[in-house]
Formats: structure tokens, C-alpha cells, sequence
């Protein structure tokens, strides 16, 4: 496996996309109090999402929402599942979607779509790495960390089935997958 980007280079920058975002949000927070939702797809955004929420310096709130697109392949199948648990009440609230990846931007605009039916009060994204290359379906993205090249990555939170989510950095994987 290759490394992309170090777990240094990714400290840094969660550092300063937590401090754009804490700007971004703090003056509406302090207006009228509550919390910003941090909504996680999961799996793939939970260590990004735990570095992310003890930079961030506004009060905020945990929340997550599930995602499968690819199962075990490596290729999007186009198909998107999305669960989110009934009892969060997302109306009238501040939502940071926090995703590992955005590749074709299939799984964003579903989720976007769906999410709308809440009345949130603002939606804004924020992904960990782009892959602009592969796009499919246009999606705007306000927070990005990285932009990866058009390769299978992996590492913090990534997976191959279910593999190296627990690594520090991002690594290309350069073995053919188990498609
Ligand atoms: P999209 O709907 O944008 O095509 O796919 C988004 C999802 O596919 C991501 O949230 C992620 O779970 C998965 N994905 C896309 N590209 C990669 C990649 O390079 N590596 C890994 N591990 N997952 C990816
Ligand atoms: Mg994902």
C-alpha cells in the first residue's frame, strides 16, 4: 500500500477545517444557543468525526445516519440505501453532514434529498477527501479536506471490506480488490 496523505498532514488540516467551520457557525450559535448537529454517515466518517467534533470550539451534537452504496466492491453500484434513526428531530436545526468521501456524489445527493424533508434550518457538508474526477451527480461540497485521485483509498475510517478503517493515514490500495 502506498501513503497519500500522513497522519501529521491530516491532523493539520482537521485543525483548520474545524476552525473554518467553528467561524462559519459561531455567531448564529451564540445567538440563539443550540448546537450544531454533527450528522456522520457512517462507517466511514467516525474517526474524522471524533477528530473533527474535539477541534470544532461551538457547542455541538452527535448524530449519525447510515449509507451503503458499494457493499463489498470496489465500484459504486448506484444504488443507495440510507437509514437514519426516526427519533432524531433534525427540524429546524443547523446540520453539518460529516462523509469520508465524496466519489460519484451519488450517496450526498440522496442523502441531501432525503435530509430536506426534515425543514432543517441550514444544511452544510463537509467530506474528509473528494474525488472530483469520479463525479457523477453534481453536489456542492462546503468543507473539504483532501482531494484524492481517481484511486481506491483507504485509512482513517476508509475500509476494503470492512479492512484498514483503523489506519492513521490514507493509503492508495494497489492489489487488485475481490470484486
Ligand atoms: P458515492 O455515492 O459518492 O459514489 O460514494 C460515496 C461512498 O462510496 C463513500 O462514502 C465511501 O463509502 C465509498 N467510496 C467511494 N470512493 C471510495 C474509496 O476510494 N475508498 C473507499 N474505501 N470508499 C470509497
Ligand atoms: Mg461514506
Amino acid at each position: 500500500m502506498k501513503e497519500l496523505i500522513s497522519s501529521d498532514r491530516i491532523e493539520t488540516r482537521v485543525a483548520e477545517l474545524a476552525a473554518r467551520i467553528s467561524e462559519d457557525f459561531a455567531a448564529k450559535i451564540e445567538t440563539d444557543g443550540r448546537p450544531l448537529v454533527l450528522l456522520g454517515v457512517l462507517k466511514g466518517s467516525f474517526m474524522f468525526l471524533a477528530d473533527l467534533a474535539r477541534r470544532i470550539s461551538v457547542p455541538v451534537e452527535i448524530e449519525f445516519a447510515s449509507m451503503s452504496s458499494y457493499g463489498n466492491r470496489r465500484e459504486s453500484s448506484g444504488t443507495v440505501e440510507l437509514r437514519i434513526a426516526p427519533s432524531i428531530n433534525l427540524a429546524g436545526r443547523r446540520i453539518l453532514v460529516v462523509e469520508d468521501i465524496v466519489d460519484t456524489g451519488r450517496s450526498l445527493s440522496k442523502l441531501l434529498e432525503h435530509l430536506r424533508s426534515f425543514e432543517a434550518e441550514e444544511i452544510r457538508l463537509c467530506a474528509f477527501l473528494d474525488k472530483p474526477a469520479a463525479r457523477v451527480v453534481a453536489v456542492h461540497v462546503d468543507y473539504t479536506g483532501f482531494e484524492v485521485p481517481l484511486k481506491f483509498v483507504v485509512g482513517y475510517g476508509l475500509d476494503a471490506a470492512q479492512q484498514y478503517r483503523a489506519l492513521a493515514g490514507i493509503y492508495e490500495l494497489e492489489e487488485p480488490a475481490g470484486t
